[in-house]
């Protein structure tokens, strides 16, 4: 039976024994590749090859895939050879031709030297072979020599394609994230010495290339993807490519960096905030994103999002807004950088949210209300959407958080970071590492930029999302993590709020930025992979968060942040004596309206902290 290269994204080239091959297959290789040319530091006698192949499939009958790799072989003693040695699929290096393979009963991996030229080569050999192998144009392969990464990147865009050259442990991710192959092959950088493998080379390789591969295309574990309309993904693969190559741009770079220092009002500071420590019993440190100029982190994104924009030579900006914070960003940047700028909001959120609708059409925006559907967020959202289908080249979307399909969770991402790089070295310069990071999680934006800062380190990472009143079964509230299940919405595979039919579930939230029923596949992955951990405040937990910031450190806090906050107050046994960076992801002047309605209430949670020590 033929089998397919289908799943086929990390092949480890040059096996010679038994032993070896077991281990590759062990650490999670998808193919291995037996090198039947005699003149290869790295050849088997097809003997070997054969027992080599008997123990793989013995041991993974369905997953792994034995690629035999030949030189100059023609079709037919290429299929002996296939046949004799038990390989699932041929790689084919030398001199052949594409019209002499038509209809060869197994599946082809054609080996390309990355040159100029390369790209009619590749072209000729698409209809034949299912995967290229991109390697360095010297001599038939295995030279060990990297490859030209600009060119494999768009030989990448026009098949499928495994890149080759030299590609070890230490050097494999960068690349992936450079050239965005479908996978990679590896030889002799993961060799003890020449055609003898070192298993903990092997291991270390696909632990990097694995992560890297799914970062490349949108995936955090199982979470993430495109999941979007046909008419969109054309859009999006362009954006991924835009961004990808934008974001290692030095001009945008410095232009970037120019816009959130002198503009917005980067670094924002990082405050040792002593008279909460107090009552808190632990060491807390306020990440001010508030301080950041329209009083929130989502500017981080926006004046990113606007200036690639720009760089593509749009005219148009879009965007969707609920409570009007993104839809106020998105304007400022668009009026800073001179693009026309289209907000949709639902028309109850429009009638909710009056000040920042005027804010909006201050700063030059137009504001197109939507009667549609329930008339909020969602219905918002489907109109933007609708907008940019009907004028891909001349308008970019501005999604609001780390959310949607791909690659918006990672662009999104990859521009809050700042907040996390910013606040791992401001508490290293005042006094070390902390031991907790903790944010509140809506789309996820602001916790995953000040997560990103500390991954690799040993600190532990606190979500907090919206409890509402009470994240039990029945209640209101947007805990995605707390009682919901993985599904799809808006483009991508996360967590959500849904009934058991699959149908999204309202939600609830006092904060309005809180108030959404999917969360950013990013988190899915860290809470799946137990490396950040989830929990909820509810509305009245927020307020409580709120209220202790303003009065003892005479700052009022977005009650998206008061989440945080209010968590932390709820915790406060486990925090005792420990350091914690909190990010403080806006201010909390836009509130006041609720804050005045439910003023009553925050006079009762003061009797109620009053009791605080
Ligand atoms: C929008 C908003 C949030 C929620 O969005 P994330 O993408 O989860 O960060 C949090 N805080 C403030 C102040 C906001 O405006």
């Amino acid at each position: 039976m033929k089998r397919s290269l289908r799943g086929v994204t990390i092949k480890v080239c040059g096996l010679t024994d038994p032993d070896e091959a077991l281990a590759a297959v062990k650490a999670g290789a998808d193919a291995i590749g037996l090198v039947l040319h005699p003149t290869s530091p790295r050849a088997v006698m097809p003997a070997q090859a054969r027992r080599v192949s008997d123990v793989v499939h013995a041991m993974s009958p369905s997953r792994v895939r034995v690629v035999a790799v030949v030189v100059d072989a023609e079709p037919r003693a290429a299929r002996e050879l296939a046949a004799q040695i038990g390989a699932d699929a041929i790689q084919l290096c030398g001199d052949q031709q594409p019209e002499d393979w038509v209809g060869f009963p197994l599946p082809i991996l054609r080996r390309i030297g990355v040159e100029p030229s390369a790209e009619a080569e590749l072209l000729a050999w698409r209809p034949v072979a299912a995967l290229m192998v991109l390697d360095h144009p010297s001599g038939p392969g295995g030279s060990g020599r990297p490859v030209d990464h600009a060119i494999a990147s768009r030989l990448c865009q026009r098949a499928p394609c495994l890149l080759a050259g030299g590609l070890g442990p230490d050097d494999v991710a960068a690349a992936i994230a450079r050239v965005r192959p479908r996978g990679v092959d590896a030889s002799s950088k993961l060799e003890a010495e020449p055609g003898r493998k070192h298993l903990g080379r092997v291991t270390a390789f696909i632990g990097a290339a694995r992560p890297a591969l799914a970062r490349a295309h949108g995936r955090f574990g199982a979470f993430g993807g495109c999941f979007a309309p046909e008419t969109l993904v054309p859009i999006l693969t362009e954006l991924d490519a835009a961004w990808r190559q934008l974001r290692e741009d030095s001009v945008f770079r410095a232009e970037l960096d120019q816009l959130l220092g002198d503009f917005a009002g980067r670094p924002t500071p990082l405050w040792p905030a002593r008279r909460l420590s107090e009552v808190l019993g632990c060491e807390v440190l306020l990440k001010r994103e508030d301080l950041l100029h329209t009083g929130a982190h989502k500017l981080n994104n926006t004046l990113g999002q606007v200036l690639l924009a720009k760089r593509l030579g749009k005219r148009r900006i879009l965007a969707e807004t609920g409570a009007g914070q993104h839809g106020v960003a998105t304007a400022t940047a668009c009026a800073q950088l001179g693009l026309e700028c289209v907000v949709s909001m639902g028309a109850v959120d429009a009638a909710r949210q009056r000040a920042n609708v005027l804010r909006m059409q201050l700063l030059g925006a137009r504001v197109e209300v939507v009667h549609a559907g329930q008339r909020t967020l969602k219905d918002a959202v489907n109109a933007a959407m609708r907008a940019w289908i009907a004028d891909p080249l001349g308008s970019h979307y501005v999604l609001g958080s780390a959310l949607g399909p791909h690659p918006f969770p990672s662009m999104v991402a990859d521009l809050q970071q700042v907040i996390g790089e910013e606040a791992r070295a401001q508490s290293l310069a005042a006094g070390g590492l902390p031991d907790l990071a903790v944010a509140c999680v809506g789309g996820g934006s602001n916790a995953i930029g000040l997560f990103r800062g500390f991954l690799t380190d040993d600190v532990e990472l606190v979500g907090v999302e919206a409890g509402g009143t009470g994240p039990e079964q029945g209640a209101e509230h947007a805990a995605r993590f707390a009682s919901g299940a993985p599904g799809i919405l808006h483009g991508c595979h996360t967590f959500l709020l849904q009934d058991d039919d699959g149908q999204v579930l309202p939600t609830h939230s006092i904060s309005a930025g809180l108030d959404y029923p999917a969360v950013g596949p990013e988190h899915a992955a860290l809470r799946a992979s137990g490396r950040a951990r989830y929990t909820w405040a509810t509305d009245e937990d927020a307020l409580a968060g709120f209220d202790l910031l303003a009065r003892r450190e005479g700052i009022l806090p977005a009650l998206e942040s008061s989440h945080a906050l209010g968590w932390m107050l709820r915790a406060r046994d486990e925090l005792r004596g420990r350091r914690v960076v909190v990010n403080l992801s806006g201010r909390g002047d836009k509130d006041l309206d609720l804050l005045q309605d439910r003023h009553g209430e925050l006079e009762r949670l003061r009797e109620r902290s009053g009791a605080l020590p």
